[in-house]
């Protein structure tokens, strides 16, 4: 990767719009754009200047522009940036990026402007990750997360651990360097403690990886039952539009209606299953639904299991209706978190009792026609959602898997440094296994990366950015 060529890309998103923005970054951004732009006023850093974008050559007016000048190093790349908003034209765009590119510039390749900021120093890995974030977020929520990470959340909190593990490393290399005839200079007992101090973040630290995944991945929710209790409406309540059909002719809804709703920021996937139906079914349309429903239960990471409550008098365990379905289905069912949902109550003259069926299957009572129960039904899918996974409270949780992968090398790293020490293995040993520890927590970071992994990083960023 170059870093001292003159990069061009269009930043706003393809098609038409009111404005799209052409970035220009690098040493000759100046020099490039000047011949294509006739401005009021000279360019300033920080400011807007209004101009004319022309062809250099016949001088003839191509469009009106605003153009702002990031002078190096406060800029996104610490780079020279020139940023020429123009009509959002898509032909005016390109023609912008031509103009550019016959000047010397090169076309950007995808995520090149923020792995720039990231190979001068401006940003870390994971602020680099947060930009893509959120730029991808899908609700305010995740947005705003991504802003936290992108003010370096995460790396602040990985930052005094990293200080006491260097401060380890230090000490026990001084250690090494000074101590005779093998004396210790830090009595293991002291070690371990310093270990621990380590060590007890970084686990907290990869228990939040399990709300991160929630937050940044979402949940898929599958809607499972018997034909015709009304999954397809309650589908359309919980994603509040028309989008599945809704028939009064049992098995008719053949394929999968998938939607994704933000049940309190978090992007919940909502799948309607067809009914799944006895393996004797005939007609090959239900059976597909069948296989699908079954994909779906098993990629679900929560099940609504619907019933109509007019035929389900008072129970407790799982209506039998799942005891009568093919046994890999109800083995896939028994292994998922599940809510009962019974529906239809508008239809029952006396109400049987509200309680849970259990601590782990909540039981809800709804009508998908008067809505009655819904609401509790998205607190109960949120409770059951969240469960139990910590990170929620706290800023700076790891959400993606390349940073997990990382903590959870840098704790096995340490905790082998922990057994050495109780085995009483030489601290030069020893210290191998710390610094495999620091690597890994660098490597979050960024500061030591592999080019493989930065360019799986980048190049799933969008162009211009
Ligand atoms: P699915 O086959 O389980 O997806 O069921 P549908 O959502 O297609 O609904 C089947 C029929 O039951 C339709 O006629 C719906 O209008 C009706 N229905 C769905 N939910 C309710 C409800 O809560 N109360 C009443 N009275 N009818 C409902």
């Amino acid at each position: 990767m170059h870093l001292d060529d003159t990069i061009v890309a269009i930043a706003t998103p393809p098609g038409r719009g009111g404005i799209g923005v052409v970035r220009v970054a690098g040493a000759d951004a100046l020099s490039i754009t000047a011949p294509i732009l006739r401005l009021k006023q000279s360019l300033e850093p920080g400011r807007a200047i209004f101009g004319e974008l022309i062809d250099p050559d016949s001088d003839e007016r191509i469009d009106e522009v605003v153009v702002t000048y990031f002078a190096k190093p406060h800029s996104y790349t610490t780079d020279d940036i020139i940023e020429i908003s123009s009509h959002g034209s898509p032909i005016v765009l390109r023609h912008v990026v031509e103009l550019a590119i016959a000047r010397g510039a090169r076309l950007a390749e995808p995520g090149e402007f923020t792995m720039r900021a990231f190979l001068n120093g401006r940003i870390d890995l994971t602020q680099a990750e947060a930009v893509n974030d959120l730029i991808a977020s899908q609700t305010l929520f995740q947005a705003k997360t991504a802003a936290q990470q992108l003010q370096g959340a995460l790396s602040n909190r990985l930052k005094p651990v990293k200080e006491d593990l260097v401060g380890l490393i230090a000490t026990l290399e001084a250690g090494v360097d000074f101590a005779e005839d093998d004396v210790s200079v830090l009595p293991a007992e002291k070690i371990l403690q310093r270990t621990d101090v380590i060590l007890e973040p970084l686990q907290r630290l990869a228990d939040s990886f399990a709300y991160g995944k929630i937050v940044h991945e979402g949940l898929t929710l599958a809607i499972v039952g018997p034909p015709n209790v009304g999954k397809s409406s309650l589908f359309n309540r919980l994603v509040a539009r028309d989008r599945a059909i809704v028939t009064a002719t049992p098995g008719t809804t053949r394929d999968l209606v998938t939607e994704t709703v933000a049940l309190d920021g978090i992007p919940l996937r909502v799948i309607d299953t067809a009914g799944i139906r006895a393996a004797h079914d005939e007609d090959e349309a239900e059976s597909i639904g069948i296989r699908k429903s079954h994909e779906a239960l098993a990629e679900a990471d929560l099940v609504l299991a619907v019933f109509e409550a007019t035929h389900h008098p008072d129970g407790n365990g799982l209506p039998d209706w799942f005891s009568r379905q093919q046994p890999e289905i109800s083995q896939t069912l028994a292994a998922r978190k599940l809510i009962l949902v019974e529906n239809k109550v508008d239809l029952l003259s006396q109400r049987h009792s509200e309680a849970s069926a259990s601590v782990e299957t909540p039981r809800v009572f709804t009508s998908a026609v008067t809505g009655e129960g819904i609401e509790t039904l998205r607190e109960k899918i949120l409770e059951s959602v969240r469960g139990n996974v910590s990170g929620e409270h706290e800023s700076g949780f790891l959400t993606n898997l390349r940073q997990h992968t990382a903590v959870r090398e840098a704790i096995s790293a340490l905790q082998k440094a922990e057994t050495a020490v109780k085995e009483k293995v030489p601290h030069e040993m020893l210290l191998l296994d710390l610094y495999a520890a620091l690597r890994a927590l660098d490597a979050i970071t960024g500061e030591t990366t592999t080019d493989d992994i930065l360019n799986s990083i980048f190049s799933s960023f969008c162009i211009g950015k």
